[in-house]
């Protein structure tokens, strides 16, 4: 039987898995390729999270795959967030380019992580930042790496940081 995605109103079929509940990563919704992508967009993955929780949620995310699933199955809410984080939608106009020492203060805790996990300084300019996601997108990126799960593990890691700063650096308009 298939699934139908759980968006309101949507007739596709559900094929995409999208957590509930942060703290409990075993509940999911299943929705279509567009509104798993909606999802991702509006969803601020460390918000009022703390770090067991970030981690409870790699792991359980993990957990989703049977062990024969790569990285890359389309089976897999993390393969989303990675191609959007991948994705250059960074119109100007709707990014903030840098914060300067004034404003440094409204990075929180989770930025200031963030930045460290990613080990650039707070504040630089967006254009930095991705460059540094891409130069270690193409270190730790299991595809070439053998399949290696530390490296996809790292590469996690590594995607919810940028997607916090990407999240921050938005500006709210
Ligand atoms: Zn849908």
């Amino acid at each position: 039987m298939k699934n139908i995605c759980d968006w309101n109103n949507c007739l596709e079929e559900g094929l995409y898995k999208a957590p509930v509940e942060k703290d409990n990563s075993k509940k999911y919704r299943i929705l279509c390729l567009n509104h798993v992508k909606e999802f991702n967009k509006n969803w601020n993955y460390f918000e009022g999270m703390d770090d067991n929780q970030i981690n409870e949620f790699i792991k359980s995310d993990m957990t989703w795959h049977k062990p024969t699933q790569s990285f890359s199955s389309s089976d897999n809410f993390f393969k989303i967030l990675w191609n959007n984080a991948m994705k250059d939608e960074l119109n100007k106009t709707n990014f903030k380019d840098h914060f300067n020492h004034m404003n440094k203060f409204k990075f929180n805790h989770k930025d200031m992580k963030a930045f460290d996990i990613l080990n650039i300084s707070a504040g630089i300019k967006w254009e930095k930042i991705q460059e540094k996601f891409k130069k270690l997108v193409k270190k730790f990126h299991p595809d070439i790496n053998s399949g290696n799960k530390k490296y996809e593990d790292k590469l996690k890691v590594i995607t919810l940081a940028y997607t916090q700063l990407k999240n921050t650096y938005r500006a709210k308009n």
